[in-house]
């Protein structure tokens, strides 16, 4: 059963419109299940009616016909009760209607089964039988998979439809809102550049082109570099390998000959498309055909034909490279948008991104934050590679991409743009003034840094001190380790450009989602795994390297202090403070004459919030990781768009081990701050201000919101404010409380500046 349904799958996915895709579903879960009749209704939002699409076995002319309301029909009691039905005899049970279009009244039994992808129902898969028959259970456990798997294909196929049905010639336009996560907020209307991650062969898009002669000699020349790559790989494995092995690579030469794979594409390229187009279709249909085949031998042969493609458009790319234009406007969309792919657009382009992976504590989009770039993520059902070079708008606010929007849309999010940018530019007056509330209590107002541009940035939107320097981010742009010379110009730099500001350092702080290319951790639950400071106490050249630098960079400046990621428990904190102490003697043996900086433990794992009071008696400080801490107290990946709706810094759970941090800490006299990105998030910062954190670290761009909201407000106010949310259990009713209260306020503005387009 497992490979029919996985066939259908493929068959499905491969499917170049809904209405094939659907017709394909129909026949073969008929053929598989042997029934009689097979149906998909599906659920049109604007009539909020279960429409048949699609069948086999009734009266085609009723397809598109023949709907019904959700309180109508047993197909809208499936649909509404989001449950299976299983009827011996139909037209028995109560909310039976017949449709005399379908003819439908020769089928007695019945099986429903909803399709529903992430959590909203799309439609309703039915079969039918002529006979009196209960469905045994395998059938129905079969319908069930059958829809769960086609939910998501439907739902793809649904948006390429709605994207494709545009024609860039402005006919038919058809706008489509796209659900992700907020990345960073702000709203951006732009044009789409999709930038693919290094040859990967199915989200080419397609691309008309004019000049197909000059595609043609390009395709050649790539197939050309790799026939030659061919043959030197196997003349090199010409002593390593056998003969009948060396085979393969003959294939391979034979598969880019042009009676083959050349031959198709290029007759592909003759039809307008570009080559990296042509090449994914040919090659995608050749996998497809060899995937579908019984045989295990020929199966594996897809691999081969992959390969291929891989091969020749890796070639095709180095040369689009040079050629990607990116417009005025430029809107990044990629599978997986890496922070390589940001720093590519030419400065003062780049308006929005979107990624279809990821959420919004992935890095990138605390990336995309400290440079103020509008970003959605988890936009899983954005079919991506299909949308280069059209108008996309990106409502980083509330997480959602519209595509092909109306004028109507495009002036109002102009806006919206507009109205940020003035707002922005009236709170630049609030730069020399200090974050003070109305009944005149400080607080310290520092920025989170790790690129060079988040000094300047920084320095303009008036911080105290740098909460949180990002170590790792200098280690992910070389090829290998930086030298502890290399480190200590870097160090330096960031020390001196703040000087006599505080700058807390943190140590390198790799693994998760922060992957260094020279030195790659392969795991299967990388969150929970070889991450921070374990990686670097299992490294002490690494840790002591990094801590000399650090110390060096220092001298005569004096305004460093260290913080130490992921601790666990005492016995990591005393390993690292010792590794410290040992580069401190060595430094100073060495003729540098530095005072010990103050250290500092991060709290963003639940067993160091229980130690808080153990933790703080050893060092200066602590500051708390509050996107790491979230993650792990709910058991929600920070990086998951499916789980993304589950990770809330305003849950009632993390509120509560806020709480405790910061009483556990000041029980042993020692300052505590926060640097996750709770803390540029203005209404939680009014939270964070009111349990007595006595710094607040966040980006440089929303440093500004965060002071004026908290200019506005009083500490008792935001006392009585935290002591009434903390009787709520439910994080939803938690920020609608929150966000009305300030709003009641009259300090709205800074919370969500698109909430009028939306309403
Ligand atoms: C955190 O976890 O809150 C934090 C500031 O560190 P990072 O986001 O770099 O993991
Ligand atoms: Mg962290």
């Amino acid at each position: 059963m497992l490979n029919v349904l996985r066939k259908i799958v493929q068959e499905v996915n491969a499917a170049k419109d809904l209405k094939t895709a659907l017709g394909i579903i129909v026949l073969r879960v008929k053929e598989a299940m042997g029934s009689h009749v097979c149906s998909v209704y599906l659920l049109d939002p604007d009539t909020n009616r279960f429409v048949l699409m699609a069948t086999e076995g009734l009266n085609k002319r009723s397809i598109g016909k023949v709907s019904m309301a959700p309180n109508e029909g047993l197909v809208g009691l499936v649909g509404t009760r989001e449950e299976p039905l299983n009827l011996e005899n139909a037209s028995d049970h109560p909310r039976y209607r017949y449709f005399a279009e379908t003819g439908e009244e020769r089928y007695a039994s019945f099986l429903g089964a909803p399709i529903i992808h992430h959590r909203r129902v799309m439609g309703v898969l039915v079969i039918q039988q002529k006979e009196n028959r209960q469905f045994d259970e395998g059938e129905e456990a079969f319908l069930v998979t059958m829809s769960a798997q086609l939910a998501g294909v439907i739902a793809h196929a649904e948006a390429t439809g709605s994207i494709r049905g545009l024609g860039r010639q402005g006919k038919g336009i058809q706008e489509a809102r796209f659900v992700g996560v907020p990345g960073a907020p702000g709203a951006a209307v732009g044009t789409a550049v999709v930038v693919l991650p290094p040859a990967d062969l199915e989200v080419v898009p397609d691309k008309p082109i004019k000049d197909i002669e000059a595609e043609v000699e390009r395709f050649k020349a790539a197939l050309e570099g790799v026939r030659q790559d061919m043959r030197e790989l196997s003349s090199k494995l010409a002593s390593q390998l056998r003969k009948e092995e060396r085979a393969l690579f003959d294939v391979y030469l034979m598969m880019l000959d042009d009676a083959s794979i050349g031959l198709e594409v290029k007759r592909v390229i003759r039809t307008g498309q570009w080559a990296q187009g042509a090449l994914r279709q040919v090659v995608m249909e050749h996998v497809k055909r060899f995937e579908l085949m019984d045989d295990h031998y020929l199966r594996e042969r897809a691999s081969d034909v992959r390969d291929i493609g891989r091969r020749l458009l890796a070639y095709l790319q180095e040369e689009r490279k040079q050629n990607l234009v990116y417009d005025d406007n430029t809107i990044l969309v990629s599978e997986e948008l890496s922070p390589a792919m940001l720093g590519e657009v030419p400065q003062g382009k780049l308006v929005g991104l979107v990624s279809v992976q990821g959420s919004g504590n992935s890095h990138v989009a605390i990336l995309a934050r400290a440079m103020g770039i509008p970003t959605v993520m988890g936009v899983v059902d954005l079919p991506y590679s299909k949308v280069d070079g059209i108008q996309l708008i990106v409502d980083g606010y509330h997480g959602e991409v519209f595509t092909n929007p109306s004028e109507i849309l495009r002036r109002q999010y102009a806006e919206v743009v507009e109205e940020e940018r003035q707002l922005t530019q009236g709170l630049d007056a609030l730069r020399a003034l200090p974050c003070e509330t109305l009944d005149g209590h400080r607080m310290p107002l520092w920025v989170n840094t790790g690129l060079l541009a988040d000094v300047v940035r920084a320095q303009e939107r008036g911080a105290e001190g740098v909460g949180l320097y990002r170590s790792e981010v200098p280690f992910m742009n070389g090829q290998r380790f930086p030298s502890e010379k290399e480190q200590l110009a870097i160090y330096r730099e960031q020390l001196a450009a703040f000087h006599p500001l505080p700058v807390t350092m943190r140590t390198l702080d790799i693994g998760g989602d922060k992957a260094l290319s020279y030195f790659p951790i392969k795991e299967s639950n990388p969150f929970l795994g070889w991450r921070g400071i374990r990686v670097t106490l299992d490294h002490p050249e690494i840790f002591l390297v990094q801590a000399r630098a650090m110390l060096k960079a220092s001298e005569g400046l004096n305004n460093l202090r260290i913080l130490l990621p992921m601790i666990s428990g005492i016995h990591e904190l005393e390993e690292a403070l010792h590794l410290i102490h040992r580069a401190w003697g060595e430094v100073r043996d060495e003729g540098t004459d530095v005072p010990l900086p103050p250290v500092g433990v991060m709290i963003e794992i639940p067993a160091a919030v229980y130690q808080t009071r153990d933790l703080a008696r050893q060092v200066d400080f602590l500051s708390v990781g509050s996107n790491d801490l979230t993650q792990y107290l709910l058991a929600v990946d920070r990086n998951n768009p499916r789980v993304a709706d589950l990770y809330d810094y305003l849950h009632p759970a993390v509120l509560q081990a806020l709480q405790h941090v910061v009483r556990d800490a000041h029980a042993e006299g020692k300052p505590v701050s926060i640097c996750g990105e709770m803390a540029g998030d203005p209404s939680a910062a009014v939270l964070l201000l009111a349990m007595g954190f006595d710094s607040l670290s966040m980006n440089a761009t929303n440093l500004p919101k965060v002071k004026w909201l908290l200019r506005q407000i009083s500490l008792s106010k935001a006392k009585e404010l935290l002591t009434q949310l903390m009787t709520i259990d439910n994080p939803q009713v938690i920020h609608s409380t929150l966000h009305l209260a300030l709003r009641n306020l009259g300090l709205g503005r800074v919370i969500n500046p698109a909430a009028s387009v939306q309403s």
